[in-house]
């Protein structure tokens, strides 16, 4: 038998030197040490986020090196600690490490894979997915709990509606509802010049810098008019007109994901009430990121929507990192789910256009989620009307292609007129223009993130 070799391309492993055995190898060491150790023997590059490894401190850390598995070392080593990890190669081919604490709401796409394997094992067909459909949906609400919020809507809210201002093919008029005692949703509704009735777009912003006064989301939002629709957005709670009442820091509190979607049903009740112009069987809902996971919980909590469109979100191995998104176990709905089951459970077989793109996570959707959600419509003989829209050269936005994608899904599943869906008519305006307060905020307005709470105790 010929002696094995050892090909070139792999680094022979460092052996370690009296100066790398510590003077006690028992005692709790820094986690750096070890850190880069690792990097040495396994020549690979370890990058921490989130925590300083000089601050965790390891028992038997020289113990837990397997000197032939990189693998098991980093399992022995981040483990106890609490510490997970993930691996990708850099542009020169070397590994990079990266170490991060846990995190409740991400996982990696080998998880989804084997979860989305298991739920389909779960519902093999149509009747046990109904079955399952009925649970999930019950948990899910129950999860969210989110009834003490809507018994708490203020009896008699206060509206501030600003005045509705023509533009080229649309108007925007600006809004505050009041929804809690004291505590307003602010955004705008872009209508059309025809008479209706007209479909309603309900966009929940996502989390990007500049939220709903985003040039992207404006051209959205407009064009969404201009094709015939009512389209209304909302400020991302503790941002925009709302930071000014509760604070950014409000947004990541144990109540934000609640409060959201509180916001989403209310702005959408409140719409419905107050115009005479919109068709109730074409409701829709859109958003990117954040607001896709919003545009869902909207659809969980209000059964009416019949078209949705989430962009570069949903996937099977992360439920979003913002309390606004997974601050409440959702996914924890029916023995475990996540947000592609949740969105087959609220949606299917209605119309609903998944947006993904390759450069975030949604990267897996056109081979893991798509088909997943593909076998659901299924059940219903309706494979055809879910979509994904999939953007293999892009990256984690609701950019021009993607908009052009969701018109075209809106204009075929709402009746739009595709002809309209040129964002170069559209005025962008300047964020003082889609402001809802002025210099006072109204009298009634909470002021502060105490108040708000003190006000939330008080829900029953
Ligand atoms: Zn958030």
């Amino acid at each position: 038998m010929p002696a094995p070799t050892i090909p070139a391309a792999v680094p022979a492993p460092a052996v370690p030197t009296a100066a790398t055995v510590p003077a006690d190898p028992t005692a709790p060491q820094p986690l750096t040490l070890f850190l880069r150790q690792t990097e040495q023997r396994f020549g690979v590059r370890i990058a921490c986020k989130r925590f300083d490894p000089d601050t965790v401190r390891i028992r038997f850390g020289a113990f837990r090196i397997r000197s032939y598995s990189l693998d098991e070392t980093l399992d022995n080593l981040l483990r106890p600690a609490d510490l997970v990890w993930s691996r990708r190669n850099d542009p020169d081919g070397r590994p990079r490490i990266t170490v991060r604490p846990y995190e409740y709401h991400r996982r990696t796409p080998a998880d989804g894979e084997k979860l989305l394997r298991w739920l389909a094992s779960l519902a093999p067909d149509s009747a046990s997915w109904e079955h399952r459909r009925t649970m999930l949906l019950a948990e899910a609400r129950a999860a969210l709990d989110l009834g003490p919020f809507l018994r708490g809507l203020a009896a008699d809210p206060d509206v501030r509606l600003g005045r509705a201002v023509r533009r080229d093919g649309y108007t925007t008029q600006n809004y505050a509802l009041e929804t809690l005692p004291g505590l307003y949703v602010c955004g705008t509704i872009y209508a059309p010049l025809t008479k209706g009735p007209h479909p309603l777009i309900v966009s929940p912003a996502g989390h990007w810098e500049g939220g709903r006064y985003r040039p992207d989301q404006q051209l959205r939002m407009a064009t969404f008019a201009r094709m015939g629709a009512v389209a209304v957005d909302m400020d991302i709670f503790g941002w925009g007109d709302s930071e000014r009442q509760v604070g950014r820091d409000a947004h990541t509190q144990r109540y934000s994901m609640q409060i959201q979607t509180l916001w989403s049903k209310a702005v959408t009740d409140w719409v419905l009430a107050a115009r005479r112009d919109i068709d109730t069987a074409r409701l829709a809902a859109t958003g990117g990121s954040g607001g896709a996971t919003h545009a869902l919980l909207l659809a969980l909590v209000d059964g009416r929507f019949a078209a949705l469109a989430p962009v570069v979100h949903l996937v099977s191995h992360f439920d979003g990192g913002c309390p606004c998104e997974s601050g409440r176990p959702v996914t924890l709905a029916g023995g475990g789910s996540c947000m592609p089951e949740l969105l087959a459970a609220v949606m299917a077989p209605r119309p609903t256009l998944v947006v993904s793109d390759g450069g975030d996570w949604t990267a897996t959707c056109p081979t893991l989620e798509y088909p997943f959600l593909q076998r659901i419509w299924g059940f219903y003989g309706a494979a055809d009307a879910v979509r994904n829209a999939h953007f293999a050269d892009e990256r984690h936005d609701y950019g021009a292609n993607k908009r052009r994608a969701v018109y075209a899904f809106f204009a075929e599943t709402l009746g739009l007129d595709p002809a309209q869906a040129d964002e170069s008519r559209v005025e962008l305006l300047p964020e003082s223009a889609l402001r809802s307060f002025g210099d006072e905020l109204p009298e009634r307005a909470l002021r502060s993130r105490d108040e708000l709470e003190r006000m939330l105790e008080k829900l029953e």
